[in-house]
């Protein structure tokens, strides 16, 4: 914890708040052709307008939901580090104002654009309370970079990683993508490998998934787009486990792995079905078995803002879809779901019980099995995780 942050040792706070809070900066330099994020080109844009916006909105909302201690803040995009210098102190400004408390240990993770990081902006966010940077690497083969629209090249990742440890950073992850147009195994192995020389404490790594509304989907769709094989992206994947876990990673949840001690800890907030404040330009947020969901454009937000919280949408969620979220999301961490977190979020309610049927089913397939506190999906339930969380969608909402 940096001097400046303020104690919280003494003070009360109420319960059950969301101890994580997400912030969603929607500017990027250019659109990437997989991304179907909520992200705008950052030209001619209102910045400032929308973090003066943002501001109102973290208001509203710690006077509607007042916060306790903050454990964990992680803000995405979109692209952070597009913010100037200035606007990125005006934005972490903004942030402590309405979230004073943060714990000791706070977790402060900002995403990065390894061709939008400068020394200046760098220490700025470190100033502000960044204590974690997620670079967005994708690969170490510039062919590849250009193929798939990224604006940075491999020598831009190294040159971000040095000015970040020269800010005084030392807790970074990168994220890396497989399974992408024209990437052979052989490349992919290339990119572990560098990606492994940079003896970094975590990295998240994610297969291409083709998303509507962006260009890799309308060239998919027009039989544009070279994608591997199935049977090369497994292998793929099962290099990926091999190499990380050969150089001390955990691999704590299907595409991340860490270094012990150094998994995020705030997307573990939401593999735990625990409740989160989400701030921004169609951010979503959960808290009390309420999820919202904010207008997504830019002006719109900006503009309903300035009268109250800018809601796209607010849904209760019930008991029945909230577990069946439960297992979904907790299966997705290596070390499982467990059935006393279970209890304790519904009310004492038994998870060999409730899902009774489907345990049984995916036991006997050897896609999930028994640990001390619950279940975790089996090497074999790895290879094939999407059928196993498919097994509770709908399960007890649908009345199935
Ligand atoms: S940098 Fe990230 S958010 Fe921005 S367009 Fe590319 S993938 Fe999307």
């Amino acid at each position: 914890m940096s001097a400046n942050q303020p104690s919280s040792q003494l003070q009360a706070f109420p319960a059950h708040a969301p101890r994580a809070l997400y912030i969603h900066i929607p500017f990027c330099t250019n659109k990437c052709f997989y991304c179907d994020f909520n992200s705008y080109v950052l030209k001619g844009q209102p910045v400032m307008d929308y973090l003066r916006a943002m501001e109102l909105e973290m208001k509203h909302t710690a006077e509607q939901c007042p916060p306790a201690e903050i454990d964990t803040i992680f803000v995405g995009g979109g692209t952070p580090t597009v913010l100037k210098p200035d606007q990125m102190a005006y934005f972490l400004d903004s942030v402590r104002n309405a979230f004073p408390s943060w714990s000791e240990q706070i977790e402060f993770s900002m995403e990065a654009n390894p061709g939008t990081t400068d020394i200046e902006k760098l220490r700025v966010m470190h100033a502000g309370g960044v204590n974690r940077i997620s670079f967005g690497v994708q690969s170490f083969n510039n062919n590849l970079l250009h193929e798939i629209g990224r604006i940075h090249n491999t020598d831009d990742v190294y040159r971000s990683i040095e000015n970040a440890k020269a800010a005084g950073f030392d807790n970074m992850s990168i994220d890396l993508m497989f399974g992408l147009p024209n990437q052979t195994v052989e490349m992919l192995e290339h990119s572990v490998e560098k990606a492994l020389e940079l003896d970094l404490p975590h990295l998240s790594i994610y297969s291409l998934k083709v998303e509507e509304n962006t260009l890799f989907h309308a060239m998919y769709h027009r039989n544009e787009l070279p994608l591997p094989s199935e049977e090369d992206e497994l292998e793929m994947y099962m290099i990926i486990m091999e190499r990380m876990k050969a150089a001390g990673y955990i691999q704590y949840e299907i595409s991340n792995f860490a270094k012990p001690g150094y998994e995020s800890r705030h997307n573990t907030t939401y593999w735990r079905n625990e409740d989160y404040y989400g701030i921004g330009a169609g951010a979503h947020g959960y808290a009390k078995r309420e999820r919202h969901l904010n207008i997504k454009g830019v002006t719109p937000y900006v503009e309903a803002c300035r009268s109250g919280l800018p809601r796209l949408d607010t849904f209760r969620i019930d008991e029945a879809e909230a577990m069946e979220d439960f297992m979904m999301v907790g299966l997705r961490l290596l070390e499982g779901v467990s059935s006393d977190r279970f209890a304790e979020q519904f009310g004492g309610a038994l998870l060999d019980k409730v899902f009774a049927a489907p345990l049984k089913r995916l036991l006997k397939q050897g896609l999930i099995e028994v640990t001390p506190t619950g279940y975790r999906l089996t090497e074999q339930g790895l290879l094939f995780g999407n059928d196993v969380f498919g097994s509770f969608v709908g399960l007890l909402s649908n009345g199935e």
